[in-house]
């Protein structure tokens, strides 16, 4: 049954290099085509040059935006066009970090098209983990230039904060952790002057605006390089108009 083959012949171990070095050259010619691929995607023109911004020049066009929209001026978009252009990639001018209020629409409050504002929406428009790993994609992957925290006036996660802690009593379901996140906000709010509810939205957007600054690695980074900045605003339901916070 080992005819043709002593016991000192060692076909395995005489292959077994062979092959792994086959083996080797296949993952690293594979990780070769990948890496070549992934920096062919990353080196060619971003789809929508016109983002190309700097910060500054940024939120000017964020705010030419919200004239358009308060004056009522529809964009006209060709979305048929835009979502051809899209398609392999994306580079947004600006990331947005707005309450999920139904009546605050970014892309519409910012006269905005597709690919141009990287969104993120949630009750009370506050930092945590997952708005701060998703707007530090947008900086480090998309080098989006600008980002900013949109609070609003009337909001319901302001208004359920107030009320939960003025009488001592959590809100139902998980609701309660929005009102943890707020918490603060509303807490400083009560030493200032003035309307309470109004402090407090005003606060709650210069805190989140604040954390964003100072989270590291990404952001702080990228604000100390002057490739990023990030400012607060407050949109008002009425007139459609966005003022910024100093
Ligand atoms: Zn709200």
């Amino acid at each position: 049954m080992h005819a043709g083959r002593s016991p000192n012949m060692s076909y395995p171990t005489k292959i077994a290099p062979s092959r792994r070095s086959l083996l080797l050259f296949a993952v690293s010619a594979s990780c070769l085509r990948l890496a070549n691929i992934v920096d062919a995607k990353e080196a060619k023109a971003p789809p929508k040059p016109d983002n190309l911004l700097s910060p500054d020049a940024a939120l000017k066009r964020l705010m030419e935006g919200n004239d358009r929209y308060v004056q009522g001026t529809s964009r006209g978009d060709d979305f048929k066009r835009e979502r051809q252009v899209l398609v392999d990639g994306q580079n947004p001018y600006a990331a947005v970090l707005s309450c999920a209020d139904s009546r605050v629409a970014p892309e519409l409050v910012f006269g905005s098209g597709l690919g141009d504002l990287f969104v993120c929406r949630l009750a009370g428009n506050f930092v945590n983990d997952d708005t701060l790993a998703s707007v530090e994609y947008a900086v480090a992957v998309l080098n989006t230039p600008l980002i900013l925290v949109l609070g609003h006036d009337h909001c319901g996660a302001i208004d359920t904060t107030v009320k939960s802690l003025h009488h001592d009593k959590p809100p139902p379901g998980h609701i309660s952790s929005l009102v943890a996140a707020l918490a603060p906000a509303v807490t400083a709010s009560r030493q200032q002057t003035g309307d309470t509810f109004a402090n407090a939205t005003r606060q709650n957007v210069v805190d989140n605006v604040n954390k964003l600054k100072s989270a590291g690695p990404i952001l702080n980074a990228a604000v100390e390089q002057n490739r990023l900045k990030i400012v607060g605003g407050l949109y008002r339901l009425d007139t459609g108009r966005v003022d910024l916070l100093s």
